[in-house]
């Protein structure tokens, strides 16, 4: 009899590494497949393009005249590339990117068979795309679904296809996308920075929002992910009995890469580099077989954009290296999870990072209007920004064995914290001291030109200042991160507009710039306190300090999903502009019923393989065992037969113990199941998973890793950690 496990293992060992083809210099291949402003220059009639620029810098809208000219070009050097298809990409609420190819072939008015892309198809479209998740909007609505051009994030070809970035909207005008929101978000935060980056400077004209993500993924050789229905199903191991060795000796994190994997991320690379993904950092991360990849921080769009693209890039890549990339936030039990860290900051027009210390006290004095904003955004919504980072999967990770936690703090390091401190508690007479040369003190001790060093770190932070940019770290691996994103743009836009009113309000009365921004800064830093953590977030204390200070400490997804209708986050995404109320409830609606969904999946997934692999394994060790003792009593006399068996009775029961409990754990998951699937609310619904089914999955499992380790190793059929986790 065949055993698929070691089928499997057999392939994976002869799989070797890629010889890596010749590689490219970076500089040369960058963006080759973009169709950069350059390429515009080139290949765009001269008296469009310069209109076709002031759109884009400018937010402006499109004309039809312009998009044929446009398609024009984009065509003719798609063409060059090897096009064939066009096709919309925009980012449906699933969490994935979509496509639906169209090819460029068409007939002409005489029958002749052609090449045609017209502005109107490069403008907008409408994808048969009625069967992604809206939340009811499209029902309640209008059916049609409309797919138009963000000409802020440039097209792109990718083998025989043309990509246009898209955003994807209802006929009525909701988002049923992340990059719509984001965009809308972009554009709140940045007027509203730009207003206060105006009282230290009126030369700034715009402020953009920077992102810079930090990909972590786990590789898997393709023949043992094919034997785990699990990995294939749900994305993560629904069972496993932890193996002896992993991640206790931190040999992985930082260590070579092996060679197989990097032939694997130099194609990567290679191709990513091609598309204008500005791949940087790549190395190996903590757990065994889990790795990172960041690119150089981008504007938001297009650094959200890039995200998605370099995930399905991954999973295209990995084929060739006969990997499979696991992008879950907990695809093993008892060892790390992955995470994208979300890097973020502002930047002015005129070069000036507003989360970054300055050289002098004046720049100062506008690095910590702009932390102390933040901080205040971040403490106001800590609830709905955990509530953007939540999700079935996400949940193993936030709070679970490992963090960070599900609780949302700041971490501003030593140094940081000192000055805010003397800040906070300065007397505003005495704090501000302007002389007769404009120069300013900020009576508080010079915040270091830059925590230089980042020694100054807490891994325990879900949202951490790192010397010129926060990074949000509580953010899932599988994410779009435009969810996050959007959401702390809007945060900070809103409060950044309540906190230039206040200060516009002291000035009116007549108090001087800097003392009104001085003291309105001193009010917000006591207000904002309970949101400033740089202790340990992993400990128990933490829980109890965190619910004392009035965080939000919910652990409950369907629960944290609640956020998006409080009535502060409702007037938060409305007065920005972000998102309005139908928008919010539809993103809600999806966001449980893909709760539900995913561990209706893993429910069932699990009552399968435990029926049809594990049961039977333990069931036949049992037999073998049964045999054996039988056997003994016909050579040995009842005595020394009984003597002779104790282990393995003892074995034969323990075996027996588990499997009924297995047994009869699966039959109440199933009915369970089938009683939450019943349920037509989707909040219902979510909670009756989460409150039924999770508990009882994990009970369901001990029992089943009990197995793993008890039962032959011959006998098993599914590929144990050991063997996802180190062969490589
Ligand atoms: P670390 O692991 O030390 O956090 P990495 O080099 O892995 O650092 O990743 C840091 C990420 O932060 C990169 O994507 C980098 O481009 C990005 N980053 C650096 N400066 C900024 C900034 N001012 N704004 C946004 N992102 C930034
Ligand atoms: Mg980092």
């Amino acid at each position: 009899m065949s055993n698929i496990r070691f089928d499997a293992l057999k392939t994976a060992w002869a799989h070797q590494p890629n010889n890596v083809a010749s590689v490219q210099r970076a500089s040369v291949i960058f963006s080759q497949n973009v169709f950069t402003r350059e390429k515009m220059k080139e290949y765009i009639a001269s008296n469009i393009v310069g209109e076709l620029f002031d759109l884009m810098d400018n937010e402006k809208t499109l004309s039809r005249d312009i998009a044929n000219s446009v398609a024009i070009g984009m065509k003719k050097w798609a063409m060059e590339l090897g096009a064939t298809h066009y096709t919309h990409w925009f980012q449906p609420l699933t969490g994935g990117t979509a496509e639906k190819h169209d090819a460029f072939f068409d007939f002409d008015e005489k029958g002749a068979p052609m090449e045609k892309f017209s502005g109107s198809v490069l403008y907008q479209q409408e994808p048969d795309a009625s069967s992604f998740p809206n939340g009811g909007i499209r029902n309640t609505f209008e059916a049609r679904g409309y797919s138009a051009w963000d000409p802020s994030s440039p097209a792109f070809v990718i083998g025989d296809r043309l990509c246009i970035p898209t955003i994807f909207v209802a006929y009525t005008g909701e988002a049923l996308d992340y990059k719509t929101p984001l965009l809308r978000s972009i554009t709140a935060v940045g007027k509203a920075a730009t207003a206060v980056a105006n009282y230290f400077d009126k030369n700034v004209k715009r402020v953009y929002t920077y992102l810079g993500t930090e990909q972590e993924f786990f590789l898997v050789d393709e023949a043992l992910y094919n034997a785990r229905p699990d990995l294939m199903m749900t994305g993560r191991t629904l069972m496993g009995h932890y193996a002896s060795k992993s991640q206790q000796l931190d040999d992985h994190y930082l260590g070579t890469i092996p060679e197989r994997v990097l032939a694997f991320m130099t194609e990567l690379e290679q191709e990513a580099l091609k598309l204008g993904i500005p791949v940087k950092t790549r190395h190996n991360e903590v757990a065994p077989n889990q790795f990172e990849l960041a690119p150089i921080y981008e504007e938001a769009n297009l650094g959200s954009d890039h995200n998605q693209l370099l995930m399905s890039l991954m999973e295209q890549v990995a084929h060739h290296h006969q990997f499979r990339v696991l992008f879950h936030e907990k695809p093993f039990g008892g060892v790390n999870g992955s995470g994208k860290h979300c890097n973020w900051s502002l930047g002015t027009n005129t070069g000036v990072n507003l989360v970054a210390p300055g050289k002098n006290p004046y720049q100062n004095l506008q690095f910590v209007t702009f932390l102390v904003n933040v901080l205040k955004a971040v403490h106001r919504h800590n609830g709905l920004l955990k509530a953007t980072i939540a999700s079935a999967t996400n949940a193993h990770r936030l709070g679970g064995h490992e963090a960070p936690p599900a609780i949302i703090s700041v971490f501003l390091g030593a140094q940081i914290n000192e000055a805010l401190n003397q800040i906070e508690n300065a007397d505003v007479d005495k704090g501000i001291i302007i002389n007769a040369k404009k120069e300013m003190k900020l009576g508080v001790g010079n915040i270091p030109e830059i925590l230089l060093d980042n020694t100054d770190r807490n891994r325990t932070s879900p949202f951490a200042f790192t010397g010129n940019r926060f990074e949000f770290r509580a953010v899932g691996s599988s994410a779009n991160c435009g969810a996050a994103v959007l959401a702390l743009n809007a945060a900070v836009a809103e409060q950044l507009n309540i906190f230039r009113e206040e200060v516009d309000a002291l000035i009116a009365k007549g108090e001087a710039k800097e003392r009104a921004l001085f003291t309105v800064i001193k009010r917000c830093l006591k207000e904002c306190r309970a949101i400033r953590f740089d202790g340990n977030g992993y400990s128990q204390e933490w829980q109890q300090e965190a619910k004392a200070r009035g965080l939000d400490t919910e652990t409950s997804v369907p629960l944290m999903i609640d956020q998006y209708l409080k009535k502060e986050s409702v007037q938060m995404f409305g007065s920005t502009g972000v998102l309005n109320l139908a928008e919010l409830q539809a993103r809600c609606e999806v966001k449980w019923e893909n709760y539900s969904l995913k561990l209706q999946i893993e429910s069932r997934v699990f009552g399968d393989l435990v029926i049809n692999h594990v049961l039977p394994a333990a069931k036949r060790y049992q037999a073998m065992l049964l045999e054996k003792v039988a056997h003994l009593k016909q050579v040995f006399n009842a005595e020394e037969a009984k003597v002779l068996n104790e282990q393995d009775c003892l074995l034969i029961r323990r075996i027996e113990g588990h499997a009924s409990a297995i047994i009869a754990g699966v039959d109440k998951m199933t009915s369970l199941r089938i009683k939450a699937n019943h349920i037509e609310n989707q909040r219902e619904r979510a909670l009756a998973f989460h409150d039924t089914i999770v508990p009882i999955m994990e009970d369901i499992r001990k029992h089943v890793d009990e197995l793993e380790m008890w039962v032959d190793d011959q006998l098993w059929t599914l590929p144990k950690y050991r063997e996802l986790l180190f062969v490589h």
